[in-house]
């Protein structure tokens, strides 16, 4: 059922180490290279961090809230869905969904920001790179080498933008960006899941936390018409499945869309191989009429939800946390564990960065609390 423009793990350009193929049981590999990828992120430490890492909520604000666990299964779900619909290989958007956030800093968007600024003068910080620094680098599972040796097809869909500046670093998952070609539609759809998942969440979310009411939301025509079709078919619905009712059905009106058009895109280009897709400009897209809803519905979290005064209460917290545990670690390099202060002999501000966005919520502000009150001892 795969396309023949989908990514193929035979024909992989594969692993930057060579490694032993997997086993064979009734003359095929027992896992393809794509399901070794996602498994191998799964099982990293990275990712069980997620559990404890928030996108909008800071994680001890409720157990309800979306985590960046949460959040990247549902970005996992959405694009196999998607996948599946396209004939594309549903492991590898399984696998780019699931590592997708891997670099996210503590404290969401705010934590990032932070550390960006911090950074500003030692080549900047940006959670797309350090997802792909994480499973380049950072983990250390296996005795040949460092990271997770990913394949390029997984390596470059986690890579959804970066400068030319960066690209020139980054070999060849950069080589995209200079020669400004497209990645795999496997990479492309997980963007969309990425986007899909987060703006309806967020709605959720933000309705949960009172921070945003249905009122407000009655301006926006993706919610709108929605919570119009629900109410026509159950008048007497009760809130609480009304909200999920209309979400549910926001997420289907935007992911039929995309697969809808994206088809479209398909067949007037008619691509035969993934090299078509890397040569073509990006063929996953919304229609017009969805993405300027898509569109309204993301300018109204970022004004309403993202930059409500609660919101930016947590985030200027989250920020000093950010900034002092920086300098901390910059002033004095022996405040932090061992294997960190080995890896910054070679690049202290970069080792401290890497020690930071690993970090969870909770984790930052208990080791905030551990350098800076003076009844805690260690
Ligand atoms: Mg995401």
């Amino acid at each position: 059922m795969l396309a023949s423009y989908a990514a193929h793990p035979e024909q992989s350009i594969g692993r930057k180490f060579n490694e032993p193929a997997a086993p064979l049981i009734n003359g095929a590999p027992i896992r393809n290279l794509f399901q070794r990828d996602r498994d191998r992120i799964i099982h990293s430490t990275a990712f069980r961090r997620l559990e404890y890492k928030t996108q909008v909520f800071v994680n001890h604000e409720g157990d309800l809230f979306r985590t960046r666990l949460t959040h990247s299964l549902e970005v996992a779900q959405l694009a196999r869905g998607i996948a599946r619909t396209l004939h594309l290989h549903e492991d590898l958007t399984e696998g780019i969904a699931l590592a997708h956030d891997l670099g996210h800093t503590p404290f969401g968007h705010a934590g990032q920001d932070a550390l960006n600024a911090c950074m500003r003068a030692h080549g900047g910080f940006e959670h797309n790179l350090q997802s792909l620094r994480v499973v380049d680098m950072l983990e250390n599972r296996y005795a040949e080498f460092d990271g997770l040796n990913l394949t390029f097809e997984l390596r470059e869909g986690i890579l959804k933008h970066c400068s030319i500046k960066n690209a020139r670093l980054l070999g060849d998952v950069g080589e995209r960006f200079i020669k400004k070609q497209s990645p795999s539609l496997e990479a492309q759809v997980t963007n969309f899941a990425d986007e899909i998942a987060y703006n309806n969440h967020d709605v959720d979310d933000g309705l949960r936390s009172q921070l945003i009411t249905i009122e407000q939301l009655k301006e926006i025509e993706l919610f709108a018409e929605n919570m119009a079709v629900v109410k026509s078919q159950y008048p007497n619905i009760e809130l609480k499945r009304l909200i999920p009712e209309t979400i549910r059905r926001m997420i289907n009106q935007l992911v039929i869309d995309l697969c809808e058009t994206t088809l479209e895109n398909i067949q007037q280009l008619k691509p035969q191989t993934i090299e078509d897709i890397r040569h073509a400009p990006y063929l996953v897209a919304f229609s017009e009429a969805t993405a300027k809803k898509n569109q309204a519905l993301k300018q109204f979290l970022r004004k309403n939800l993202y930059h409500h005064y609660k919101v930016n209460r947590m985030s200027a917290k989250a920020e000093r946390i950010i900034q002092e545990l920086f300098h901390a670690f910059m002033q004095n390099v022996e405040l932090m564990p061992d294997e960190h202060q080995a890896a910054a002999k070679a690049d202290q501000p970069r080792a401290v960065a890497d020690y930071i966005a690993g970090m969870t919520d909770r984790f930052a502000i208990r080791e905030h609390r551990r350098l800076f009150a003076v009844e805690e001892y260690f």
